[in-house]
């Protein structure tokens, strides 16, 4: 990286006419601080601006094309930066570390402005300072954008792992958090909640019969059938396997006995086509339990699966209800 300190004037007046930081701004008007400023010429990987760089300066890239990179300059890549565009400022006007790195991306002439003569200039001129508000501006607002894109990623991500790919379905990790919460809603304001737990009966001899594929395209099925049984408000989660439970707020236990016997009858009734041509129907049991006092998500999911025991050990293809405690 060199820099010329110029006995005349650092750029011609049609490159200042160019660059976005002076449009409108009078050549003359300035002419007299350009000529203490230098001219910087930069190869690639040169690092212009950096947190650790000691000294401050605005750099208006005048041809070339740099970088903006975080966390180092190998890092997190943010933006180019065209001919015209200034870095360097922020950090001038705020008296603060930068906060990323710039490096030339291809060989690149810059404008070199020591802060005092930066301060100088905006003084100097109204029309350099409404170029400046206009370019941090939309730096802002680029900003925003990038951070608005993240979040809205980092949702995605956090969704999707709340989401058990095969059935679409929320997975145990989803049940953790909302179930905890309902559990606390229905417990502070005693409010009637039912959990089900759904087994598909013989399962395995799907898989042993057609093989896992047909295995998975069953669970797609049920898990479509049973939501379509369930209010939008209540809460189906992929329990593992080929368990599914379901939190049903504001449901007495008769409610629940007729929603339990339309899943079971809705499944039992589900022709599932398989790929292989085959046409085929599954059956479940569902255990299912009130929320008392003192309840837990844990204790009221263990009354639900005794009452799924309870199914399979009397015939399968059935549902029961809890009325016994929790098992120790
Ligand atoms: P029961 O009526 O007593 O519930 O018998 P079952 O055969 O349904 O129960 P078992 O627990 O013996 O078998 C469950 C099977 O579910 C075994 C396992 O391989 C299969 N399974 C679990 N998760 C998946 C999956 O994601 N896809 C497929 N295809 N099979 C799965
Ligand atoms: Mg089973
Ligand atoms: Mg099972």
């Amino acid at each position: 990286m060199t820099a010329d300190k110029p006995e005349i004037m650092p750029i011609s007046r049609a490159e200042f006419n160019s660059l976005a930081l002076f449009q409108k701004v009078s050549f003359e008007s300035l002419a007299g601080y350009l000529l203490n400023c230098a001219i910087i010429k930069a190869s690639p990987h040169d690092v212009l601006i950096s947190p650790q760089a000691e000294k401050r300066r605005v750099l208006i890239l005048i041809d070339g094309l740099l970088e903006v990179r975080m966390n180092g300059p190998e890092g997190f890549y943010l933006d180019d930066v065209s001919p015209g565009a200034c870095v360097g400022e922020m950090s001038v006007f705020d008296n603060a570390d930068p906060s990323a790195w710039v490096i030339a991306k291809k060989p690149s002439r810059l404008l070199e402005i020591e802060p005092s003569i930066a301060l100088a200039m905006l003084n100097a001129s109204h029309d350099l300072c409404l170029n400046l508000l206009h370019i941090l501006s939309q730096r802002v607002r680029y900003s925003n954008k990038i951070v608005y894109a993240d979040q809205h990623h980092i949702r995605c991500i956090e969704e999707n792992a709340m989401v058990d790919s095969l059935t679409g379905l929320h997975n145990r990790r989803w049940l953790e958090e909302m179930y905890t919460r309902e559990m606390q809603r229905s417990n502070s304001g005693n409010f009637l909640l039912v959990a089900f737990m759904i087994d598909i009966d013989h399962f395995k001899n799907i898989n042993d019969n057609y093989g896992h594929l047909a295995g998975d395209q069953v669970l797609i099925s049920v898990a479509r059938a049973l939501v379509q049984c369930l209010r939008p408000s209540d809460m189906p989660v992929r329990f593992g396997g080929e368990e599914f439970s379901v939190f049903l707020p504001g449901t007495t236990p008769e409610n629940a006995a007729k929603v339990a016997e339309r899943i079971r009858t809705a499944i039992e009734k589900n022709s599932i086509s398989l790929q292989d041509g085959s046409i085929i129907s599954v059956t479940v049991s569902v255990g299912y339990a009130e929320r008392t006092d003192g309840d837990s998500v844990k204790s009221l999911l263990d009354k639900a699966d005794q009452a799924l025991y309870n199914a399979k050990n009397t015939g399968r293809n059935r549902t029961c209800f809890c009325l016994g405690t929790p098992p120790a």
